[in-house]
């Protein structure tokens, strides 16, 4: 069950309202890389979880994640607070109003007209949320990378955003928040190198003639020799050695039963090109009548060649 504590997890300072930088910070409130996303990927996956460590870990950290998803959305209701209530109450002549929440690039018209100064589930671009965000498969080793890579990029979006805040307080709230997922990520890297073994994913092993090579497919300047491509651990094919690699002809079969075969023939016979016409077409017929002639005539003359 869930419980609510109604102290925040970081004590938020907002100077002053700024409904252009709440905008921006919509980004981590319903963006791809935003903290409804990390919520609803750790709680999902806990609740799929069986393995009592792991469970235990994604329930912590998706709680922790709504815990983020309510400092970045009070942060929002802050910036906003002075634009929403002039907006609300109309006070302001309307072009200063209209100048207040449009000015200096500053683009907060979809969520002061639209969401009231609150912060709606959209990312900085008034993109709603969406659960396709999350990308979890029900496999430990395959997840804890996604969930690796999703604290990088959580991490970097935070990063951005502090560079473009000069509010110290909300800087320092952003700070703590980018920190967290950098906690995060390690302990996602344990929890993943305390499976052994974790590589390659899931159970099947690799077929052995292909998952040590490398296969060199760009050619040309610039091509480059690294341990990724190149050391004990490959064999590197070039592209112009490069037959079917499994040594077979590198051509496409399918056994289609009699009935499927007859149709096929059937519409294979019924959509037949005929390389030797030249029919007049639509296109030819919209150039007119001379440049038609001219098409008609070097036509002839190629034929007569
Ligand atoms: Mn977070
Ligand atoms: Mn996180």
């Amino acid at each position: 069950m869930f419980s609510h504590n109604k102290r925040l997890q970081y004590t938020v300072r907002v100077s002053g309202s700024n409904p252009g930088l709440a905008n921006l910070m919509l980004e981590q409130f319903g963006g791809p890389q935003g903290e409804l996303a990390a919520a609803m990927r750790y709680f999902t996956q806990a609740v799929g979880e069986d393995d009592p460590g792991r469970k235990d870990m994604l329930y912590d950290i998706a709680t922790e994640e709504l815990s983020h998803l309510e400092i970045i959305g009070t942060i929002v209701g802050m910036l906003n607070k002075g634009a929403k209530g002039r907006l609300a109450e109309g006070v302001e002549q309307e072009g200063e109003l209209y100048r207040s929440i449009t000015g200096a690039g500053n683009d907060s018209h979809i969520t002061q007209v639209l969401y009231g100064g609150g912060p709606p589930l959209v990312n900085s671009a008034g993109v709603p949320w969406t659960a396709a965000y999350i990308d979890t498969i029900g496999e430990p080793t395959a997840d804890l990378r996604s969930n690796i890579a999703a604290e990088a990029r959580a991490k970097i979006v935070y990063e951005r955003l502090i560079n473009l805040t000069d509010d110290p307080g909300v800087k320092e709230a952003l700070g703590f928040l980018m920190t967290r997922e950098i906690a995060h990520q390690k302990s996602f890297e344990k929890a993943l190198y305390s499976i052994e073994p974790n590589f390659p994913p899931g159970k099947l092993p690799g077929d052995p003639r292909f998952t040590s090579v490398y296969f060199n497919m760009s050619k040309g300047e610039g091509d480059t020799v690294g341990s990724w491509n190149q050391g004990p651990n490959w064999t590197v094919v070039e592209a112009e050695d490069a037959m079917a690699v499994d040594g077979g002809s590198g051509l496409c079969t399918v056994e289609a039963t009699q009935a499927e075969t007859e149709v096929l023939t059937q519409m294979a016979l019924r959509t037949q090109s005929d390389p030797a016409a030249d029919p007049l077409t639509g296109a030819e017929l919209g150039m007119g009548e001379a440049a038609l002639a001219q098409a008609t005539a070097q036509g002839d003359a190629d034929l007569a060649r």
